[in-house]
């Protein structure tokens, strides 16, 4: 039993955008990181092909090559970067406390600080033409994606304030945008509802889904159900948006960290500073406003120079009670 507890420095739960910015510093800061990569090693960017938005790539970069040239980057700095999934966890309450983290359901690290970067996974509606179709027009990020549709008509689905948020983003690039509303209402707020139905190019259908998304290699058309008649009906399009919500990786975490009501872990104040001492989160874990690599990756700086003052200030104590 004894090899398979491990005492580290920074240990790194997530090897998205985040995880290993969060790598790259604590590893300059020599805290000798150790990243899990998780199910999904190098994170939702692997999911897509073009990211054009992510800064100092000035032709773009498809998804996978640029989490390797993360990888490497944290690499470079000694990062040790480790297949491997955190399956429980127990944090400290006290300052300058160990926290357990046990991985794969067998090894056990010990850390002194935890930088959380595990994500947030898109939700789609599970039907096998959505599922054969994504990177092909079939997208769950209107910011990221909604660009290459530029001047098409397109179709989102989803009711909630990040649906007509995302609409409204579409409607300013796209022709058309018809939105699909399983209900016969929007859950919205009032604001964004009088958003969406002031553009004219936002066509809005209630109690219609998607039946089939049409198309071989990529989008060419949807056909949609009306969820009250049957009656089916199919339109020409490029892009299908899926805005029906996200799912934050924190089911681990119930129980030892503040969450919101949608499982979002809560960090304080400008900080990543979770509400256990020595515990950092990072990245679309604790951020479901913005959702972006770049800002997934600012956080994941942001919490290792949290780690690094925290362990700073620790050491010192230390020292003073000493002499
Ligand atoms: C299809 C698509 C296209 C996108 N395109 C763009 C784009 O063009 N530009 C842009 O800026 N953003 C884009 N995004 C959004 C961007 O991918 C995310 O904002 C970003 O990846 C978030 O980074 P993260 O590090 O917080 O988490 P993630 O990238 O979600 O990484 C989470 C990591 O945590 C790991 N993990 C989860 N649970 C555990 C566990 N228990 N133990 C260990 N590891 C765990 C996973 O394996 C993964 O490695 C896109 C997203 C999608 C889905």
């Amino acid at each position: 039993m004894a090899d398979k507890v491990e005492r580290l420095k920074t240990l790194i739960i997530g090897s998205g955008p985040a995880g290993y910015t969060a790598a790259i510093y604590a590893a300059r800061a020599d805290l000798n990181p150790v990243v899990y990569t998780g199910m999904e090693p190098g994170g939702q960017l692997t999911t897509t092909t073009e990211v054009d938005n992510f800064p100092g790539y000035p032709e773009g970069v498809d998804g996978p090559s640029m989490m390797i040239d993360l990888q490497k980057q944290a690499e470079r700095f000694g990062t040790e970067v480790r297949m491997g999934m955190a399956t429980a966890v127990e944090f400290s309450d006290e300052v300058g406390g160990i926290h357990k983290v046990t991985i794969d359901n067998d090894k056990v690290i010990e850390a002194e600080t935890v930088i959380i970067s595990t994500g947030a996974t898109a939700k789609y509606l599970g039907l096998p033409s959505e599922q054969k179709l994504r990177g092909g027009g079939v997208s769950a990020c209107a910011v990221c994606d909604g660009f290459f549709y530029k001047g098409q008509d397109v179709a989102i689905v989803g009711a909630g304030d990040t649906a007509a948020e995302e609409a409204s983003y579409l409607a300013n690039i796209c022709s058309k945008v018809t939105m699909l509303v399983r209900k016969d209402h929007m859950r919205a707020s009032k604001a964004m509802q009088h958003r969406v139905n002031s553009l004219k190019n936002i066509e809005i259908r209630y109690n219609t889904e998607v039946d089939e998304v049409l198309g071989d290699q990529v989008v060419e058309g949807l056909r949609m159900v009306n969820n009250l008649t049957g009656e089916k009906e199919e339109i020409a399009i490029t892009g299908l948006f899926v805005a029906i919500g996200h799912k934050p990786n924190t089911d681990i975490f119930k129980g030892q960290l503040e969450m919101d009501e949608t499982g979002y872990l809560i960090t304080k104040g400008k900080s990543t500073k979770t509400s256990k001492p020595g515990v950092f989160a990072s990245g679309d874990v604790q951020d479901k406003e913005y959702r972006q690599a770049v800002t997934a990756a600012g956080t994941g700086c942001m919490a290792a120079l949290d780690a690094e003052r925290y362990l700073a200030t620790i050491e010192s104590a230390e020292e003073v009670s000493t002499q």
